[in-house]
């Protein structure tokens, strides 16, 4: 069988790499630390820096196609890969929710609505954002936050100085407050014949910036749910994408806001594995694989809740019988790390 090749060796990836095993299909990791979630359950395993050439030729030497689990490998690594083997999903998906400037510029070329938003480097711009967007904004680094880090909350001038130092000068964007009332997702696919398929929108809940939970169904009015799927939609077929993608929307009163996009599995979509005949990691490596996509609807309400840091230790009382256990293998358990997540039916989806 194919066998594909997966960057980054955490909870995404070894979940990938069970589904690409109940489908007959080979995974090898390339992860630059040792002893991740993935690899364990890979039968091949690269453990080597993204800069490291040889490594790099081995690995795509080894496989059929790359996918990624980790958007924020270095572009060189990615361009000796590719002229290698193919990347799914491709390279301007990756380039886009890389950069937060670029992902709003495209979400808005689109016409889609995301934060008003500018470009910040230094004070200067920041007061100068500032005075355009006001306060309250949020100030977030332009490259590798995640979790809610690399974002300071600017409430009031005064604190612009403040919020600079606390991303420590680097390359910034100025987001403007948006006044949600619920954040939902789309986590949505697109296979390499162009067909799309998402999966009903979920609602998520936030605890200190990282997912704590996430329901389906989504309060969400007919429309309202129709617009998020057509949305998700239409991004991946302006990507030309192939594979699965989160889309993460705030719910105001004047419609849905794009917050950002994520070019892979997706945590708020974790609850597919068991609300759904076809996971989003099934669907994934279906797409990478060149597979046609199977049918992700909803057969059960879900509620999929994060085991985060210490969590883990009550497991098997968050759990009850009721509740689909997920756990990552993580050797420690440090303060706001993933360790796991459940999978609670809450009763049969509506029809
Ligand atoms: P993730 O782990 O989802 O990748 P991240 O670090 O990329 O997170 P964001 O999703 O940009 O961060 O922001 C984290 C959370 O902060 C959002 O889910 C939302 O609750 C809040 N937030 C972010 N941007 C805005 C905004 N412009 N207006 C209001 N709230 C916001
Ligand atoms: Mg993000
Ligand atoms: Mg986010």
């Amino acid at each position: 069988g194919q066998t594909i090749g997966i960057l980054g060796g955490g909870q995404l990836g070894r979940m990938l790499a069970v589904a690409a095993s109940r489908l007959g299909l080979n995974c090898h990791v390339y992860d630059p630390a040792p002893g991740g979630p993935a690899a364990e359950v890979c039968a091949a395993s690269t453990t080597a820096a993204w800069d490291d050439e040889a490594a790099l030729r081995a690995f795509a030497g080894a496989v059929d196609v790359v996918t990624y689990e980790f958007e924020n490998v270095p572009a060189a690594s990615l361009d000796l890969i590719e002229s290698l083997v193919p990347i799914r999903p491709g390279r301007r998906a990756l380039a886009v929710s890389q950069d937060r400037i670029d992902e709003k510029q495209f979400l808005q070329n689109l016409g889609l609505t995301t934060a008003p938003f500018a470009q910040v480097d230094d004070a200067t711009t920041l007061d100068a954002a500032l005075s355009r967007i006001g306060a309250p904004a949020i100030l977030k680094t332009r490259r590798f936050g995640y979790d809610g880090k690399g974002q300071a909350r600017i409430m009031t001038p005064g604190d612009a100085a403040g919020a600079l130092a606390e991303i420590k000068d680097a390359p910034a964007i100025l987001e403007g407050f948006v006044d949600f009332s619920h954040e939902v997702s789309v986590i949505g696919a697109r296979g390499i014949d162009g067909a799309v398929a998402c999966f009903d929108p979920g609602e998520n809940r936030h605890e200190d910036g990282i997912l704590r939970e996430t329901i389906v169904p989504a309060r969400l009015s007919a429309s309202q749910r129709t617009d998020a799927v057509l949305l998700a939609a239409r991004i991946l077929t302006a990507l030309d994408y192939v594979g699965v993608m989160g889309v993460e929307l705030f719910v105001t009163p004047r419609g849905l806001v794009v917050n950002e996009i994520a070019p892979r599995v997706h945590n708020s979509g974790h609850w597919t594995q068991n609300g759904c005949l076809i996971d989003q990691f099934e669907q994934h490596i279906r797409a990478v694989a060149g597979w046609p996509l199977g049918d992700g609807a909803r057969h059960s309400d879900v509620t999929m809740e994060n085991l985060i840091g210490d969590d883990i230790d009550r497991i098997l009382e968050i759990a009850g019988t009721q509740s689909a256990i997920h756990l990552y293998g993580k050797a420690e358990a440090r303060p706001g790390r993933k360790m796991g997540h459940v999978n609670r039916l809450t009763g049969p989806a509506a029809r």
